[in-house]
């Protein structure tokens, strides 16, 4: 009953062309064959094992892909150049003119901006709900409704989505569920708690050395074949293909995502309580008081956390923007959007990664000005880095000195 996606990863082996521990790296965009009906029969997808041109797939891409796909416990998967580049093609291979999609109003903002201002230029129309209440997701479908859209723990508001439920829903409407998985890599499985897709940005943990932009779509083979199809396919007509040098790249580092995971939750969870007994408004899956707290242990994979990010508010844009350049001048982290770097990276949401959303909604979807976003780094000693951030907190005014 246990699922262990690291284990998969872990039994999952290729070596390379002499005998190398790693794989080779496919360093071609095109492939020759011996006789024509053999490629023929590959432009039909009917020659397994052959490849044709590497837009289609290649080598590199295809052992990534299986090494997500192990991750994930789905039958397949595509790796695609950016995790926008995964989202937009699975959804405009789900939807088309006339369709509908409900969709998490708590989203990257990225996703958000193309689910509100792009697809509807293709006439797919988005609602936008509070994803943790199931009543409202549900009152929400309607006749041409494909897709239900979220993030299994959510940016930034870190809300956390019943999966269960929402897959419940998905069947019984006929409609499939996608879920962004970015936040939550190993902790979280949501295929297996029965999403239909389940998508990265390989770019954020999974990565987790900040060189690269990925994304991978994990699904059923028949799914993925048809995003690869080479009539009708968004990921091969689209065009957003992950070079094979950074598909190796990325499974490298996808090796050690475990010890970085359980090392993130550690540190998340540390500052996370020592933040909240200061009297910040701390959001973190780890904590008690978060909402979505019961609902992330009954799903979660064990020995991997609750995940590296969290958010503290500390009252105001300006307090939030000083605390920030203070804590990267004492090289606490960096003053940087995305997340999963080893080192911490802080930015303020409603500014940067979230500022696609309205102000208006912003705030309505409790996205405060003073919201500071924490992706917690693998510092060794966190206690270390816990009194550091504290002097910055208390020179910029945000936390009283204590009275020894
Ligand atoms: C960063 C991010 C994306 C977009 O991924 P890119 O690799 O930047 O294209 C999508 N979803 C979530 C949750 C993200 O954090």
């Amino acid at each position: 009953m246990k699922y262990k996606p690291a284990d998969r990863i872990q039994d999952l082996q290729y070596f390379g062309e002499f005998g190398g521990v790693n794989p080779s790296i496919s360093d071609s965009s095109t492939y020759t064959f011996l006789s024509a009906k053999t490629m023929f029969d590959t432009f039909e997808g009917n020659a397994e094992g052959c490849y044709l041109y590497s837009r289609h797939s290649s080598p590199s891409n295809l052992y990534l892909g299986e090494a997500l796909a192990a991750m994930e416990g789905t039958e397949t998967a595509n790796v695609t150049a950016s995790g926008m580049g995964a989202i937009t093609s699975a959804l405009l291979q789900l939807c088309k003119n006339g369709d509908h999609i409900v969709c998490s109003r708590t989203i990257y903002g990225g996703t958000y901006a193309f689910l509100k201002n792009f697809a509807p230029q293709l006439g797919i129309t988005t609602t936008f709900v509070d994803i943790t209440k199931t009543d409202v997701v549900e009152a929400a479908i309607q006749k041409n409704t494909k897709v239900i859209y979220c993030e299994s723990v959510s940016n930034p508001l870190l809300e956390v989505a019943d999966i269960e439920e929402l897959a419940k829903i998905a069947k019984t409407n006929k409609l499939q569920l996608l879920v962004d998985n970015t936040f939550s890599p190993l902790s979280i499985s949501p295929a297996k708690l029965g999403a239909d897709v389940v998508i990265h940005s390989l770019t954020k943990f999974i990565n987790g050395s900040s060189d690269t932009v990925g994304g991978v779509v994990c699904g059923s083979r028949d799914f993925i074949n048809d995003l690869r199809n080479v009539n009708d396919g968004a990921a091969m007509l689209l065009g957003p293909t992950m070079d094979s040098l950074r598909a190796a790249s990325i499974l490298k580092n996808l090796r050690t995502l475990h010890i970085r995971m359980k090392q993130h939750s550690h540190n998340a969870q540390f500052l996370a309580e020592k933040f909240q007994e200061d009297g910040f408004k701390t959001v973190y899956p780890g904590l008690k008081s978060h909402p979505g707290h019961v609902l992330f242990k009954k799903m979660m994979n064990e020995d991997y956390g609750f995940g590296g990010m969290l958010t503290i508010d500390v009252g105001s844009l300006a307090k939030a923007n000083e605390l920030m350049e203070l804590m990267q001048k004492e090289n606490l982290g960096y003053l940087a959007v995305s997340l999963g770097f080893y080192k911490t990276l802080f930015s303020a949401p409603g500014t940067s990664t979230s500022s696609e959303i309205p102000e208006e909604e912003q705030r309505e979807m409790g996205l405060s000005d003073g919201l500071i976003r924490f992706s917690i780094g693998l510092d060794n000693n966190i206690e270390r880095t816990y009194e550091k951030m504290k002097e910055c907190m208390i020179k910029v005014g945000v936390l009283e000195a204590e009275i020894a």
